[in-house]
């Protein structure tokens, strides 16, 4: 009986101390994937922890009191790192829309691939854990006479192998519904994939890669910039490294500013399609900005931000998710704030983060379209 209660009094202690902790990868996975089987473990723990609390202050177990206490104020401090923080406003941006000369012919077109189940608070600092927010995986076809490019592929034919590269943590926390691939979209309308001359990424993570393999013998349009990133990263671009390398073309920031960014890249000199750097997610993600024949202006921001409300209400991601990827704060900081100053002075432009489901609203579903 004796021997009981001591094993018993050190559980205790521990659920008591290490206990927060375990609550904050709870709390981590649940806001990456809303499962109530996160949510009821989450309560348990909680309830479990304050009846040790209780158990220590009535026994004047001060030792371990003044453990548990630390570690639940890092546990609350770890929950005030999801809170709001807004950047300030940037400085307003004077520059007049750049001149752009579409082809009557150009187009774009999306295809959803799939969507992830998350939460605002996964998304940007501010957003509610109880607020479920679908992060799609959508490539985006552009069609023009020069040659037709796809935006990103979203999840591939081979995503499931690709997602056992990732962590057990990052797969745990992670509820992925696939669609039909971007390929075999394509393939059923009957397109003619001699008419896309390239793949161009917004950045190298995984889940932007997954369906370049689809589309063999299509170049893949990168900065220097990511390319490095690409061979020097872990998991996340695990899938891009086992690309075959001579797929990858690099191109260069040659143009000068375009709406307050210092370089930019015309990709067919028309300024229909014009790329500009925005590091910070990845060292070398981009801007794509897109202008119709209508005179509709597109700005396609890969992950600057993963829902609108980071851009519109300048949140960041939050410490943890921000951890996860690696990201540079100083540089996504300035590539937020730039992109903030366009949203502010062209609120007509549509700005598209390539996983928020709003972005897409006004682009017409290829699979939908009669297209061809
Ligand atoms: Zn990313
Ligand atoms: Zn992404």
């Amino acid at each position: 009986m004796r021997r009981f209660s001591w094993a018993g009094a050190a559980v205790v202690r521990l659920v008591a101390v290490a206990g927060p902790a375990a609550l904050a990868l709870l709390a981590a996975l649940y806001i990456g994937r809303p499962s109530t089987v996160f949510l009821a473990t989450g309560i348990a723990l909680t309830v479990a922890i304050l009846a040790c609390d209780a158990w220590i202050i009535a026994g004047r177990h001060w030792f371990t009191g003044v453990a548990a206490l630390t570690s639940q104020i890092a546990f609350l401090l770890f929950l005030g790192s999801y809170s709001a923080s807004p950047l300030p406003a940037p400085s307003p941006l004077s520059d007049s829309l750049p001149p752009a000369s579409p082809p009557a012919a150009m187009a774009i077109y999306a295809l959803p691939t799939g969507v992830n189940h998350r939460t605002a608070a996964f998304a940007y600092r501010g957003g509610s854990p109880w607020d479920k927010r679908d992060s799609v995986m959508t490539a985006v076809l552009v069609r023009h006479p020069q040659g037709d490019l796809l935006i990103d592929t979203g999840a591939g034919r081979t995503l499931q192998a690709q997602l056992k590269q990732a962590p057990v943590l990052f797969r745990l926390g992670t509820d992925l519904a696939q669609s039909q691939p971007a390929a075999d979209q394509l393939d059923a309308s009957g397109y003619d994939r001699k008419q896309l001359r390239y793949i161009l990424l917004t950045h190298g993570h995984w889940d932007h890669v997954s369906g370049v393999p689809d589309f063999p013998g299509v170049p893949v349009l990168v900065t220097r910039a990511e390319r490095r990133f690409i061979d020097e990263d872990g998991w996340a671009t695990a899938a891009a490294r086992s690309l075959n390398p001579t797929v990858f073309e690099e191109y260069g920031f040659e143009g000068g500013p375009y709406l307050g960014f210092t370089q930019s890249h015309d990709l067919y000199g028309d300024g229909s399609i014009v790329i500009v750097p925005a590091p910070g997610h990845t060292p070398g993600s981009i801007v794509i900005f897109i202008t119709l024949p209508s005179g509709a202006r597109y700005a396609f921001v890969g992950d600057l931000v993963w829902q609108l409300e980071g851009l519109l209400e300048r949140e960041g991601r939050p410490w943890f998710e921000a951890q996860m990827i690696g990201e540079d704060p100083v540089a996504i900081q300035q590539s937020l704030l730039q992109m903030s100053a366009i949203a502010i002075r062209y609120p007509q432009m549509t700005i598209v983060p390539s996983h928020d489901p709003r972005g897409y609203a006004s682009i017409p579903i290829w699979s939908r379209s009669v297209a061809r």
